[in-house]
């Protein structure tokens, strides 16, 4: 059986990340037929649109994309890509693990981190609704609202519960945004009750920063609104080596998109450089979200392949302190994949 993907291959070091990618993908024998659709800078100045009808048509057809950042092209009023791909797809639910590998030289290397973070992906400050009262006076407003709020929350319990995961924490700042955070932390209580079995904590935002940096191992499954979602999860991909390392999904009822957290890197773009593993990383939850047997497996290949790499301390990118270029390290796990495959 093959899958239809669209693969977004972006601008920056998209390009190169997600054609390493792909090459692990191909690595597990789970066959893909990729469509391939242009979105990067240019083609947005061109098309005067962030989100150019080519790219949503081919979606359209697949259903799921795999996607390398594009970098929103500075001026214009062009809204970011892919805050007009979430609203356009409906794509409600971020999702991105935060899980240390072994032998990853960072502050928190002694530390076992394995949590997955649920950001609500298409309101609070992201809707985008600022105004300026008079002159000098601007006002930005937060959207939260029941329908969005209660549906990152059954997906995080969801997950917490296919995945045998023991605890589901929310993050707020209800304390000052009585209302907006009032109404977010209302729909999480009302699905724990629903979910008795899953502990429930609440955290307030700036406690729950603390804590990821000085105890992030007692964290497990954490949801909360979309820009306290954006700033904790990249804090978090510091916790486990950085950008480079950390993998995320925008997953809707009907469109998933799978793409790195990290951005399209301009300073180290075309150098050859850029770390691929949060890519691949990204591509092995593709694997996953098909829900095949066969497709889990290559996920699994995936995962094991990038975590025998990395044990070996010469395997880095510059990022973690290492010599090996982007193809290099693709082919270290490309090669690995294929051995684990056979
Ligand atoms: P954008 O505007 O597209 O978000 P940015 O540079 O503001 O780009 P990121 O692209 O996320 O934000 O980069 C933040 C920092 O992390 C940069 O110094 C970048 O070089 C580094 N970085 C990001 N991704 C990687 C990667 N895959 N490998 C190595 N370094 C990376």
């Amino acid at each position: 059986m093959s899958h239809l993907v669209t693969l977004i291959p972006g601008d920056g070091i998209g390009p190169e990340v997600a054609h390493a990618a792909r090459r692990a993908v191909d690595a597990t024998g789970v066959s893909i037929d990729w469509e391939i659709a242009e979105l990067n800078a240019a083609l947005i100045l061109k098309t005067g649109e962030s989100l150019p009808q080519s790219v949503v048509d081919s979606l359209n057809r697949t259903r799921v994309g795999l996607k390398g950042p594009v970098a929103t092209p500075i001026g214009g009023g062009f809204a970011s890509v892919n805050v007009a791909l979430r609203k356009r797809l409906d794509l409600y639910a971020n999702v991105r693990p935060v899980h240390s590998l072994p032998g990853i030289a960072s502050r928190f290397s002694d530390v076992n981190i394995d949590m997955v973070i649920f950001r609500e992906n298409t309101e609070d400050l992201y809707s985008g609704i600022e105004h300026e009262v008079i002159p000098d006076v601007v006002t930005g407003i937060k959207v939260i609202t029941r329908t969005a709020s209660i549906r990152i929350a059954e997906y995080a319990f969801k997950f917490a519960d296919q995945l045998g995961r023991k605890k589901v924490t929310a993050i707020h700042k209800a304390n000052i945004m009585k209302l907006a955070d009032g109404l977010f932390l209302r729909c999480c209580r009302e699905v724990a009750e629903r979910n008795p079995e899953i502990e429930y904590k609440e955290l307030i935002v700036d406690n729950a920063s603390m804590q990821l940096v000085i105890r992030p191992e007692t964290f497990d499954v954490l949801v909360t609104e979309n820009m306290f979602g954006d700033i904790l999860s990249d804090l978090a991909a510091g916790l486990i080596g950085g950008m480079g390392m950390a993998p995320s999904a925008d997953i809707g009822d009907k469109y998933a998109v799978f793409q790195p957290s990290h951005g399209s890197a301009p300073d180290i773009a075309g150098k050859g450089i850029a770390n691929p593993i949060a890519t691949i990383l990204s591509v092995a939850m593709m694997l996953d979200w098909f829900d095949h047997p066969e497709t889990r497996r290559g996920a699994g290949l995936i995962r094991r392949a990038v975590e025998q790499v990395m044990s070996n301390p010469s395997n880095r990118t510059a990022d973690l302190g290492g010599p090996l270029s982007t193809t290099e390290m693709g082919n270290r796990v490309v090669t690995q994949c294929g051995q684990l495959s056979e």
